[in-house]
């Protein structure tokens, strides 16, 4: 089992930002910038081609709105999408990458940022 599933089935603690039905979005361990952010559906697709496209709308708009949230939060100075299928793809279950970028970035460690954006 993959390390998306395992926190989806609650096997490993995850920083959790949001939750429903149909995804979970999560702050990444080993984060590029501040606010470095996962987002996975609950069920497994491996990657862009085998995921149903109600899933992929619902994981844009999350994002959308996660994104909206990070800004207001982080004040970030702009924002990457970025999503991995195949080779360069580490964990082989669907997840979009949500990557603020700053001008000027003072580093904070992941508890740090969770505990801002909580
Ligand atoms: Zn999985």
């Amino acid at each position: 089992m993959d390390i998306f599933c395992k926190i989806i089935n609650g096997e490993v603690p995850t920083y959790k930002l949001y939750e429903d039905e149909i995804v979970l979005a999560f702050l990444d361990v080993n984060p590029n910038h501040n606010g470095h952010t996962l987002i996975v559906p609950k069920k497994h697709y491996e990657n862009f081609f085998d995921i149903d496209e109600e899933t992929l709308r619902h994981i844009l708009l999350i994002g959308k709105n996660i994104a909206k949230e990070l800004k207001e939060k982080l004040n970030y100075d702009g924002i990457s999408l970025c999503q991995n299928n195949g080779y360069g793809q580490e964990v082989k279950h669907f997840h979009l990458h949500l990557i603020p970028k700053y001008e000027n970035e003072n580093k904070l460690s992941v508890e740090e940022i969770y505990n801002i954006l909580k």
